[in-house]
């Protein structure tokens, strides 16, 4: 515990709160004095938390960004010292800790000169939590993290919990811990994450799912695993590891922390953990089997859908939520947008918005989530996937493809004998889509490819998709 000496009494208060001795910090006898690296929305949360703890805290980034601007000045008003430009070793050694922020690579020279001069180096992710009370339900994955943290913390919202659903969901863990310290945290944790982590021990580690994305930052498939593990690395027996159906994984996961085991799976596994046993939802503890929906009353399509349902359960469950809690929201929870999103009806046909589908994982999941025909909005930034396995999945699925952006010709080769068209923008291919279209049918944009083609971003390209439809509504009344 840091519990120095302070020049102001108001503020011994807050430091004595501040719970940095599990990080080996000395007290200095001062206020600490904490660096926040990468002004984006988790070190502008990092600095706002450690300002309102009653820190001095020194800005560092090569500029501010546009888009916190406002923030960061309202930063400097509370006392917060810029160290913007090139950043130099040398305004590093006075430092207690510095926190960075995920995007940035911990061997930059920055970052190694802060190790050598004994300056503990920490992830916004470890920072909140050393600050938060209430407990933490940690989800990572490669798919399906932002669904399960939202859905878990639905479950928490409707058991009258106080909670906050943070991390790489978009809303930094700091921010939710600053508003409310005392809350249910259900948190999305990313890789990147948890690459700079030493006492992050959450209640509910859960571990979605593994496949081989971001390979690029993590050098080899390994380490993006073990990176991966170190959500469970220090749980302790009142603590609860989950993972998903893969067994391989299981047995890489469990067993690295000395947290109680659960599993989940779309089919019944034995021991404890969340199955669907004949046509239902359930939960087993030890001898106990509860009941929870039967699975076509859950609220989002699809079985990978049906899979994060299971582990949001089992997660919600481990922090106390009741079996009917957790029921309701397995029937009601309304998803988040751009995945697999209902965005209106026409005369009959569905129109549905996945515009987050920037992989072919994505893609297959979606088209395994309609019994209807399919007319199916694909392409975009192609990043070099290979299209070729999907070819069944869709040739069964779709009935028509439309082809928008970049990546047009070569799901075109791909996938040559699909029924397929062309269109030059999102907007026409709706229509397109809606003039082939029977009643009954669903018009799917589920690009498998990025956006940055012809849209900001994936968000903005589910906006166009949106808008489109609501256009096509209003002409249709
Ligand atoms: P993440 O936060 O891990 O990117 P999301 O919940 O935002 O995950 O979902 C992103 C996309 O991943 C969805 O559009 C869906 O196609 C796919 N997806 C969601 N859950 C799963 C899952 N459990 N397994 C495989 N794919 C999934």
């Amino acid at each position: 515990m840091m519990a120095g000496a302070t020049t102001e009494s108001a503020v011994a208060g807050d430091i004595a709160a501040w719970p940095l001795g599990p990080l080996g910090i000395v007290p200095r006898g001062r206020v600490p004095r904490v660096g926040v690296l990468g002004l984006a929305r988790s070190g502008v949360g990092a600095a706002q938390l450690l300002c309102s703890r009653g820190c001095e805290v020194e800005l560092f980034d090569v500029c501010v960004p546009e888009e916190h601007a406002l923030e960061v000045d309202a930063l400097q008003a509370t006392g917060a010292i810029p160290q913007f430009g090139p950043h130099d070793p040398t305004a590093l050694g006075h430092l207690d800790l510095l926190v960075k922020s995920p995007g940035i690579r911990a061997d930059i020279p920055f970052l190694t000169a802060a190790v050598r001069l004994g300056v503990a180096v920490i992830s916004e992710l470890e920072l909140a939590f050393l600050a938060a009370r209430g407990p933490v339900l940690a989800v990572t994955g490669t798919n399906g993290k932002s669904t399960t943290t939202a859905w878990a913390g639905d479950m928490l919202r409707e058991a009258g919990l106080a909670v906050q659903v943070v991390g790489n969901i978009g809303r930094p863990f700091s921010q939710g811990v600053l508003e409310d310290p005392d809350a249910a945290f259900a948190c999305e944790v990313s890789s990147f994450q948890l690459e700079d982590v030493r006492t992050f021990r959450p209640r509910v580690a859960l571990l979605l799912n593994f496949t081989s994305d971001h390979l690029d930052r993590h050098g080899s498939l390994l380490n993006y695993l073990t990176t991966k593990l170190r959500l469970f690395d220090r749980q302790e027996a009142s603590d609860l590891a989950i993972v998903g159906p893969d067994d391989a994984l299981a047995a890489a996961a469990l067993g690295r922390g000395r947290g109680n085991r659960a599993r989940f799976a779309r089919e019944d596994r034995g021991g404890d953990g969340a199955f669907l046993v004949d046509g239902m939802l359930v939960l087993r503890r030890g001898n106990e089997v509860t009941p929870l929906v039967a699975r076509e009353r859950l609220a989002l399509p699809g079985p990978h859908n049906l899979e994060n349902a299971l582990a949001a359960a089992l997660g919600a469950a481990a922090l106390g939520v009741s079996a009917e809690a957790i029921a309701r929201s397995l029937e009601n929870f309304t998803g988040l947008p751009h995945r697999l999103e209902p965005v209106g009806t026409v005369r009959g046909v569905r129109f549905v918005n996945d515009s987050k589908a920037t992989n072919t994982d994505s893609l297959t999941v979606a088209l395994a989530s309609f019994a209807e025909p399919v007319i199916l909005i694909a392409g975009g930034r192609d990043k070099g996937q290979d299209f070729r396995p999907l070819f069944p999945q869709v040739l069964r699925a779709a009935s028509l493809v439309i082809l928008i952006g970049e990546g047009a010709d070569r799901m075109a080769e791909h996938w040559a004998g699909v029924p397929m068209a062309r269109a030059g923008t999102l907007e026409e291919a709706v229509r397109l889509g809606f003039t082939m279209a029977r009643p009954g049918h669903v018009v799917l944009l589920s690009p498998a490819c990025a956006s940055f083609d012809m849209f900001h971003d994936y968000e903005d390209r589910g906006r166009c998709f949106r808008t489109a439809v609501a256009r096509l509504r209003e002409e249709c009344s």
